[in-house]
């Protein structure tokens, strides 16, 4: 019996070197984990308004399936949420409920996605933009992110890689694995492309209440005849990872393929059933009870960024352009040591001195010399980190 080819071309290096870091542990090393964007990891709760709401669903019988699309009452909160805070006019039949960005992500690829066709991915980019395009036989062409210009998408190179293949163009804004906030004169020269070649946008906006300067604008909110499909979720702000809720919006501001894909959306949600209800329920909550956690963990954050940029300054032969957005830091490795690429360094890094980051291959970065750190953890745990790669750097490269 062979198995299909599709599981085979799924990575996801975020946690390809885990299994390494616990057999570490299990001979009695600490392995800091610089690796995973989730801050209920370190000291970042559930607010516990957001808590109760789930309790209280739970005890009051709100365990049956719910709609496919999502919770009536939900879909109308998302929609005031995207037109109050991110300018975005999307109406709540316009939305679909979904388990996490994650499955958003694969909603997307599967009703846009055939064979032979390309999708513009930013390199770096989040892996599962990759591994759905591949999953539904398409192929990831991967535009540059530019460094030297904050990590702002580069213009020239997204126009010279479009073809009469390409279908769609991914945006991740706030950015993962940069943390670039992307301007607004970007975000409309990418809108006027896309209208050109007649390409729709898919803009990924988990992070975008977490930001620490520059302003954030949804890219729907400055498309007027691009459509963009909106992906967003409650993992990040609302401190949700666990639970596991997101959703799609397909703005489409002149009324032509909106309704037909949130249909064909519908339909691979109706073959899941539904998100879990009572998580529904509590999201509701979220989007309407205080909100002033979130400026907490902005502020929480921004400090932790401010003591990994200081450290990395220190560090020579790191360099890393400073997050304004998001969770992590996505330093270059500037010079030469006895790893043969950035994976290798991961690895090295860890077996010598038990500190887990991510090498930047593994979000498909367009040369091999840098790795993501997540800046979640306490300023003290950062530094302790940051001392050990430093030491590693040190040990090999002086
Ligand atoms: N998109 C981006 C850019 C992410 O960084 C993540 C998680 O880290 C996801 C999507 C997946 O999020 P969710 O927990 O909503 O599935």
């Amino acid at each position: 019996m062979k198995l299909s080819w599709r599981p085979g071309i799924l990575e996801y290096s975020i946690r390809e070197l885990v299994p390494i870091a616990k057999s570490l542990e299990s001979k009695g090393k600490r392995v800091i984990y610089l690796n995973i964007g989730d801050p209920l990891k370190f000291d970042f709760q559930t607010p516990s308004h957001i808590r109760e709401a789930l309790k209280k669903a739970v005890d009051e019988g709100y365990n049956y399936y719910s709609r496919s699309q999502g919770n009536s009452e939900l879909l109308e909160a998302i929609a005031e949420k995207e037109r109050r805070i991110n300018n975005v006019p999307v109406s709540p039949d316009r939305i679909i409920v979904t388990v996490g960005v994650s499955e958003a992500i694969n909603f997307v690829m599967a009703v846009f996605i055939e064979e032979g066709d390309k999708v513009l991915l930013p390199g770096p980019t989040y892996p599962l933009y990759v591994n759905f395009t591949k999953f539904y036989g398409g192929t990831p062409i991967f535009y540059k992110l530019d460094e030297n210009n904050g990590w702002q998408p580069d213009i020239d190179d997204i126009k010279s890689k479009i073809d009469d293949k390409t279908k769609l163009l991914v945006l991740i804004n706030p950015n993962n694995p940069t943390g670039a906030v992307y301007s607004r004169k970007r975000l409309e020269e990418i809108l006027d492309v896309a209208a050109q070649h007649n390409i729709t946008i898919v803009s990924d906006e988990i992070y975008d209440m977490i930001v620490f300067e520059g302003k954030f604008y949804s890219t729907a909110s400055l498309s007027k005849d691009v459509t963009v499909i909106g992906l967003n979720g409650f993992s990040k702000t609302y401190l949700m990872t666990g639970w596991r809720l997101g959703y799609i919006y397909v703005h489409d501001p002149v009324n032509d393929m909106g309704e037909d894909i949130c249909n064909a959306v519908l339909k691979l949600a109706m073959n899941r059933l539904c998100a879990a209800t009572p998580i529904q329920k509590a999201a509701i909550q979220a989007l309407k009870g205080p909100q002033e956690h979130i400026k907490e963990i902005v502020e929480k954050i921004k400090n932790r960024r401010d003591a990994v940029m200081k450290i990395i300054s220190e560090t020579n032969c790191l360099e890393a352009v400073k997050p304004q957005g998001a969770f992590y830091v996505f330093p270059k490795i500037n010079c030469k040591g006895p790893w043969k690429d950035d994976r290798d360094f991961a690895y090295k890094l860890l077996l010598e001195e038990n500190v887990l980051v991510v090498p930047g291959s593994g979000f498909h970065a367009l040369d091999k010399t840098h790795f993501r750190t997540v800046i979640l953890p306490p300023s003290e745990i950062l530094e302790e980190a940051f001392e050990k790669i430093k030491r590693f750097i040190k040990k090999h490269v002086e």
